[in-house]
C-alpha cells in the first residue's frame, strides 16, 4: 500500500498545476501527504478491525475509520473535497451520491486484503458506499481494486486491460492521446480509466508514478491510484525479493514471465522520506495492513478458504 502513499506525495505539489513531464524530482521540497494518503489509511484500518473483531460489519468500521481519521488530520495538505468535509463533521454520516474519484483513491487496500477477486470487488464496494453511492463512485473504487488484486496475483497487463475494458472503462486512450486535453479532473469516471492507462503504459513502478503525473490531472489522487495497481503487479505480483513493501507472495506471471526485480525499486531516500512525512499512527497502519494481509493471504494458501469479513 505505500505504492499509493508513494503517489499521493509525489503528486502532492501538482494536484492543480497541469503539470505535463515525465522529469521531475520524484519528491520535491514542499511534497507531503494529502488526503488520498489519509483515507487509504482508513480503508486499511478498517479492514485490519474487520479481522480483529468480526462480529462488526464492514460498513459500520469502514465509517468509523474515515470519520476517526478525517477528524484527526482535518487539513490535510490539498484538502479534503467539501461534500466529505461535510460529511466528516455531520452527525448522521449518511453516504451523499458522489461520482468524486476519492472513492477510487482509498480502494486499493481492498485489493491487498481480498483473497479473490470477487471479494477484492465486494470489499470495495463497501468502501465506496458509504459516502460515493453514485453508481460511477462505486465502479471506480471496484475497478482500482480489482486492478489491484489481478496485477498482485500475477495477471499481465494484457489480463487486467481486458478485464477493465469488459467490466469497467472503454480504456481507448493512450497517455499520449489523453494529455492533451486532459487538466484536473475530480470524478471516478475521468480519473480512474487515466490511472490505469498511467499504469498499463509504464516499466516499472518509478515509471507508472511519472506517467502519472505527466498527465497534468488531479495529479495525487491520480497517481495515488497508478500507484497501488504499480506496486501490486512490480513488487508484491511478482515474487521478486524486493522488500519494501513486506513479505510477497510468489506468483508467476500467467504468460510465464518474470520481470526484472530492479523496476520495483524505488530511487534512494524516497522510502525513508515516505516514512519521516507521516505521522507515527498512520505508519503504523500501513506496517500492520501489510501484516494483516500477508496473514490472511497466508492462511488462504494453506487451507484455501478464510474467514469472510460481514458486510453489513
Ligand atoms: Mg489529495
Amino acid at each position: 500500500m505505500l505504492g499509493c502513499i508513494i503517489g499521493d506525495i509525489a503528486g502532492s505539489t501538482c494536484e492543480f498545476d497541469e503539470f505535463k513531464s515525465k522529469e521531475f524530482p520524484l519528491f520535491f521540497e514542499g511534497s507531503d501527504y494529502t488526503d488520498d494518503t489519509i483515507m487509504t489509511l482508513a480503508v486499511a484500518s478498517a479492514l485490519i478491525k474487520g479481522r480483529e473483531v468480526p462480529q462488526r460489519p464492514l460498513r459500520e468500521l469502514m465509517v468509523e475509520e474515515m470519520r476517526r481519521l478525517g477528524r484527526k488530520y482535518p487539513y490535510p495538505m490539498g484538502a479534503y473535497g467539501a461534500r466529505f468535509s461535510g460529511w466528516l463533521r455531520r452527525d448522521d454520516p449518511a453516504p451523499y451520491y458522489s461520482c468524486g474519484n476519492g472513492s477510487a483513491m482509498r480502494a486499493a487496500p481492498c485489493g491487498f486484503m481480498a483473497v479473490t477477486l470477487p471479494e477484492a470487488i465486494a470489499l470495495a464496494r463497501v468502501s465506496a458506499e458509504v459516502t460515493h453511492d453514485h453508481p460511477e463512485g462505486i465502479k471506480g473504487a471496484e475497478a482500482t481494486a480489482a486492478c489491484v488484486f489481478l496485477a498482485r496475483s500475477g495477471y499481465t497487463r494484457e489480463d487486467i486491460r481486458d478485464f477493465v475494458r469488459e467490466n469497467y472503462y472503454p480504456l481507448d486512450k493512450t497517455l499520449d492521446e489523453i494529455r492533451p486535453g486532459y487538466g484536473f479532473r475530480d470524478t471516478c469516471q475521468e480519473t480512474v480509466p487515466q490511472a490505469i492507462q498511467a499504469f498499463l503504459e509504464s516499466e516499472s513502478f518509478e515509471d507508472a508514478i511519472r506517467n502519472g503525473i505527466s498527465l497534468g490531472g488531479d495529479a495525487d489522487t491520480l497517481t495515488c491510484i497508478t500507484g497501488g495497481i504499480a506496486e501490486a503487479y512490480y513488487v508484491r505480483g511478482r515474487g521478486c525479493d524486493v522488500p519494501w513493501m513486506g513479505p510477497v507472495r510468489f506468483a508467476k506471471r500467467t504468460d510465464g514471465t518474470r520481470e526484472d526485480p530492479r523496476l520495483a525499486l524505488l530511487p534512494e531516500g524516497v522510502l525513508e522520506q515516505v516514512r519521516a512525512l507521516l505521522p507515527e499512527d498512520l505508519t503504523n497502519i500501513a506496517d500492520r495492513f501489510a501484516e494483516a494481509a500477508a496473514g490472511r493471504e497466508g492462511a488462504y494458501d494453506r487451507i484455501g478458504m478464510v474467514r469472510p469479513y460481514i458486510l453489513d
